[in-house]
């Protein structure tokens, strides 16, 4: 984001004027002056503590707009704080999303402390499939390349051959050289794969895990994008590919939440129906004030476990249970899979 990394201190009516505009949860309530004058000693807390312990913080856009807006030094989807993981020189980071991400993070940067910053840190994907499963499956599959969603964790990453994210899945699987593609662990990401494939011609034979999928996005209902379209003249209708392949259908874009925002900020104006979580919304909302949000969005309970209190708790107390640590000989094997996709997404 680059708006918050120069301040060394915010007041109140700074915070208000950055946070206005933004109705959490798409219009479940707004920022006030006196949430802001709450808000603000833990801000430049959490500025302090960061300079003090040489920390950076990571945050994806799922999480609270405080955060985003007031003390993340890097914010986007899980591709580009992977990247953001890589280049920074900080000796501690702090990622306020979910534990896949901070072990990303920290399979990328083993001689950095990593921690998640908050302890209700799962994810309904990465939470679906074990390594012991895994392995099984493998032995089903001896010629199949193994593909995994980032969402997953180190231990099943150290398994796969290819990692991918929702910013580059379709473009992986197309120009990974063998036509057979074990993709896990979304079962409905695995479907909008093979989707995509018919659409763009690509051959390929794509078995996918079908017992995971994103509690969040599942939920989202075509019917309700029918309705909203005879409401809304050229409404716009932007999912993430871990919607059913019946929302995505109906979808005008597809894609990672950096991509979605992205979409909205070239687009500008008009009314949009964003299928996400309501955290990217609240983005939008901030960035692509023109644009007019409807229907509703869900929260991700996980990501929503994060806030400026337990933020500034994890800065000042590094504590132990919410630092990343992993076997080195596992990291050795989970990195493998991450550096794979990034030179197949340098394609
Ligand atoms: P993105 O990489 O698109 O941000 O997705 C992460 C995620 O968990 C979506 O639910
Ligand atoms: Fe996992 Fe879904 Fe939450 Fe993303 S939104 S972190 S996929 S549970």
């Amino acid at each position: 984001m680059g708006m918050t990394t120069s301040h060394f201190k915010m007041d109140a009516k700074e915070l208000f004027q950055i946070l206005e505009p933004i109705k959490i949860g798409g219009s479940v309530c707004r920022y006030s002056p006196k949430k802001c004058q709450e808000l603000v000693p833990f801000v430049n807390e959490i500025l302090d503590l960061k300079r003090e312990k040489k920390a950076v913080i990571l945050a994806h856009s799922y999480v609270s707009p405080d955060i985003i807006y007031s003390v993340a030094d890097y914010t986007g989807d899980s591709y580009k704080l992977s990247l953001d993981a890589k280049k920074t020189d900080a000796e501690t980071i702090i990622f306020v999303a979910v534990r896949f991400m901070a072990e990303t993070a920290k399979i990328l940067n083993p001689s950095k402390r990593v921690f998640v910053g908050s302890d209700f840190n799962g994810c309904s994907l990465a939470d679906s499939i074990s390594a012991s499963k895994l392995k099984d499956l493998k032995k089903q599959y001896p010629n199949h390349t193994f593909v995994c969603y980032i969402n997953t964790t180190a231990e099943v990453k150290a398994l796969c051959d290819v990692c991918v994210t929702s910013s580059n899945v379709y473009q992986i699987v197309q120009d990974i050289d063998n036509d057979k593609i074990f993709f896990l662990p979304d079962k409905l990401m695995g479907m909008n794969l093979i989707e995509e494939m018919k659409r763009r011609g690509v051959k390929k034979d794509i078995v996918y895990y079908d017992e995971g999928m994103c509690y969040v996005h599942e939920e989202y209902d075509p019917d309700m994008i029918d309705y909203l379209r005879m409401e809304y003249e050229g409404l716009k209708v932007l999912s993430h590919p871990e919607c059913t392949k019946e929302v995505i259908a109906r979808s005008d874009f597809v894609g990672s939440t950096e991509k979605l925002l992205n979409y909205a900020k070239e687009n500008g104006k008009g009314n949009y129906l964003m299928l996400t979580e309501c955290g990217l919304l609240d983005r939008v909302s901030r960035e692509v004030p023109e644009a007019v949000l409807v229907g509703s969005c869900r929260f991700c309970k996980y990501m929503k476990s994060n806030g400026l209190l337990k933020l500034r708790d994890v800065l000042r107390d590094l504590p132990s249970h919410l630092e990343i640590k992993l076997d080195e000989t596992l990291r050795e094997k989970a990195i493998t899979s991450i550096e794979n996709m990034f030179e197949l997404a340098k394609k």
